[in-house]
């Protein structure tokens, strides 16, 4: 199935092995999703499909099994992530900072 959000992806011309590595890699692997704009797509995606391999989102599969087991209630990462980013937009962005000051 093909998720719109993979067309802004930073890996989408990497090696795809270089996102399944184990063990210290994972962490320079990580790196890489520093900068996507659709990391938050990505991570939810993966929450919510289960994928239990590979880096996603800027999370190992052992980080994403540990925040399931943290969550298990929750039905809908993609739903709940946007919210969060959705709420942390109105509380930093523009209009945030215009009733700051
Ligand atoms: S967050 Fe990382 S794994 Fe996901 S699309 Fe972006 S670069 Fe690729």
């Amino acid at each position: 199935m093909h998720e719109d959000w993979t067309d802004g992806a930073v890996c989408r011309t990497a090696d795809p092995d270089e996102l399944f590595v184990q063990g210290a890699a994972q962490n320079q692997a990580k790196s890489v999703c520093g900068s996507c704009g659709v990391r938050t797509e990505c991570l939810a995606y993966a929450l919510d499909q289960r994928i239990d391999h590979g880096i996603w989102g800027g999370m190992t599969e052992r980080e994403r099994r540990a925040l399931l087991k943290r969550r298990p209630l929750v039905t809908s990462w993609r739903r709940l992530l946007e919210a969060a980013r959705q709420e942390h937009h109105r509380q930093t962005g523009p209009a945030a900072v215009r009733r700051a000051g």
